[in-house]
Parts: C-alpha cells; sequence; structure tokens
C-alpha cells in the first residue's frame, strides 16, 4: 500500500495536539506528538508513540519520565517549533511540575514515570504512569488532515 494513502487515511482522525518533554543531563527536549491516549483509569497510564528517528526516543528511554502537554489554540507556535516546522532556534521557558518540565499555559501537564515501552515497526510505545496533572481552561488547539485547526463556536 501507497504511504500517503495510509498518512491520509490516519489524518482524517482529528486530534489534539501535545508536546512531550522529558529532560537528560539538565537538558530540555521536547517533541511535537499527536499519537497520544488514555490507556487505564487504575492506575492511571497514559501511551505516546514515538518515531525511531526522533531524538526523543533516546531521551526518554535515558530518562524514563517524560511530560504530555496539550497545547492551547494560542499554542501553534509550540506546535511549529517543537515539530522542527520553524527553522531557526527559539528559546523556549519549561515550567516543572514535580521535577518534570511542562509547557507553561497547556491546558493540560501529565507528568508520567515510564512503565513499559513496546516497539512496534517504526514506533516505540511509552507507557507512563501519571505521577502529576495541571488544568487550565482554555480551547484546544487541533490537528486534521495535515492542517492546524480551531474547534467552532457553537
Ligand atoms: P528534533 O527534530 O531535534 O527537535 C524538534 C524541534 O524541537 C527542533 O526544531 C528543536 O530545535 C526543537 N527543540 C527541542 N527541544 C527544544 C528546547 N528545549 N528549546 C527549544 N527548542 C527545542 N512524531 C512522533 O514520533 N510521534 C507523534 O505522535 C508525532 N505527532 C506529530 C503531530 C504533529 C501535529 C506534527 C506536526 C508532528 C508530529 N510528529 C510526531 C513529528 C515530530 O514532531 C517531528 O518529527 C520532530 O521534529 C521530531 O523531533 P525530534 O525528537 O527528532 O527532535
Amino acid at each position: 500500500m501507497d504511504d500517503r494513502l495510509f498518512r491520509n487515511a490516519m489524518g482524517k482522525f482529528a486530534t489534539g495536539v501535545t508536546v512531550v518533554a522529558t529532560e537528560v543531563d539538565g537538558q530540555v527536549h521536547g517533541m511535537t506528538a499527536n499519537a497520544f491516549m488514555s490507556v487505564s483509569l487504575n492506575p492511571k497510564l497514559v501511551v505516546v508513540s514515538i518515531a525511531e528517528k526522533a531524538t526523543m526516543l533516546e531521551k526518554v528511554k535515558q530518562s524514563k519520565s517524560f511530560s504530555v502537554n496539550i497545547l492551547a489554540a494560542s499554542q501553534q507556535d509550540f506546535s511549529m517549533i517543537f515539530a522542527g516546522q520553524i527553522k531557526e532556534h527559539r528559546e523556549v521557558q519549561f515550567d516543572r511540575l514535580g521535577g518534570v518540565p511542562v509547557i507553561p499555559g497547556s491546558i493540560a501537564q501529565v507528568t508520567c514515570e515510564v512503565t513499559s515501552t513496546h516497539t512496534e515497526g517504526d514506533h516505540t510505545l511509552f507507557i507512563g504512569k501519571v505521577t502529576d496533572i495541571h488544568l487550565e481552561d482554555k480551547e484546544p488547539l487541533v490537528y486534521f488532515s495535515g492542517k492546524y485547526r480551531k474547534l467552532a463556536e457553537g
């Protein structure tokens, strides 16, 4: 099957946009990701899927912890920075939640400890046990068919 057809079909699943962040040797690394979902309520588990080519893969393997930051509609720039869609380096200030770097102003900051990993094809699934959550009441950034969107009023 054609890669483009597969990508186009998966892009029809409208999602929010997150930035996954972690820290190794005092250096924070962020990566835009929409392959994120809730896995279990008891215990509280989530999953993120990270490409084998991504720098983030080794970072999370080393740190064994990460945050998932669900972006607000006003935070498209963060998505573009951490997806490499803005080429020049931008200085980003991170907050901390339980010692894990998080993106200020996100609608949800969810910090996790890695409990298991599953490599499937060219991605690795990181199962994270949720250690802390911070919420803000804002509208989300949406991604659909390869484009950023906002929720319609009403
Ligand atoms: P790099 O390419 O090295 O870093 C990404 C960018 O973040 C670089 O421009 C870097 O300068 C910047 N950056 C990193 N840390 C900092 C910091 N501390 N301060 C300032 N800038 C920093 N890929 C997946 O594997 N899984 C997904 O679920 C996924 N979903 C995506 C959803 C969307 C909407 C988009 C647009 C992309 C998605 N991607 C996903 C692709 C992924 O975001 C890119 O391939 C990304 O560039 C891979 O990052 P990397 O870890 O290889 O790091």
